[in-house]
This record gives C-alpha cells, structure tokens and sequence, in this order.
C-alpha cells in the first residue's frame, strides 16, 4: 500500500490565529445582501470598523472572487479596514472551504459567514442569518458586533 496516497491532514489545523485576532467574513449575505448586493448589512460598518480600531485583522473572502469581494466592500468606502481579499473556493474531504491560500497571519481566527456549515470548524465560528438586503431593521451580526464592542473595552 502506498503512504503517499493517504490524505494528508488538513493543513489548518495547528495555524489557527486567537478568535479576536483575525477575523475572516463572508460577503454575499453576509456583509451585503445575497439579492441586492448594493445593500451593506445593518452594522457591516460599525462592525468592521470596530474591528479594526481594535487591533483585529479583518479578512474578507468570497466564492465570487476576491477582487469581487474588494468591489463589494469598495461600494461602501469598506476596503479600509480589510487587511486582505481571498478567493473561497477549493474544498476539504469534509466539504467545508479551506483557508491553505490565506497567509498564516490571515487564517481565522473566527469566520463570519450565512453558511456556517461549509467554512472550516478548526476556528470559532458565527454563523448568521442570510440577509437578502431588503430588511433594514436586520440584526443578524448582533452577536459579532457585541463580541467587537468588548475587544475594544478591554486592554488588549
Ligand atoms: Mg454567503
């Protein structure tokens, strides 16, 4: 039997950032809405901004692309605060997106993202509501936005 045609262990494990370190999002109903994409979510900005006021490093990554995930973000003058763009795109054994292709001072951490399920689970995750873009009074990154509100109380 050839070892060499063993799966390797996916490489995530063990490179994982702190939870309040790096920050890796979803864009497509996640930040913006998944049906009109020229809608930020309720708190996308405050949250980012949070974020990165507080130290984090923010990371956006999308299956559209990364230079579609920049355009998206650059609608609502976003890009700013984001440290990098990343492509979501290959696939582990388990089905969920890998993050290999992120430099090891951009993997999460903790992921943001409408389909928890599909984004890997070596890190904390926040799975949110899909926000389609037609309800203003959405608040599904209630609970990103509290955790971003502490790490600027505290000392870090
Ligand atoms: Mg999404």
């Amino acid at each position: 039997m050839s070892r060499s045609s063993e799966p390797h262990a996916p490489a995530t494990r063990g490179t994982a950032n702190h939870p309040d370190d790096v920050w890796v999002f979803d864009v497509d109903g996640t930040l913006i809405g998944s049906i009109r994409c020229d809608t930020l979510r309720p708190g996308a900005d405050e949250l980012l901004r949070t974020l990165h006021a507080a130290g984090s490093t923010v990371v956006v990554w999308s299956a559209g692309g990364a230079t579609y995930a920049e355009r998206m973000l650059a609608q609502f003058d976003l890009v700013r605060f984001v440290g990098a763009f990343y492509d979501k795109d290959a696939r582990g054994p388990d089905g969920r997106y890998v993050v290999d292709h992120l430099r090891p001072e951009h993997r999460p951490g903790t992921l943001v993202d409408d389909y928890p399920h599909e984004v890997p689970d070596q890190a904390r995750v926040i799975g949110v509501r899909q926000f389609l873009g037609g309800n203003p009074a959405d608040h599904g990154l209630r609970e990103a936005l509290e955790l971003a509100r502490a790490l600027t109380l505290s000392s870090r």
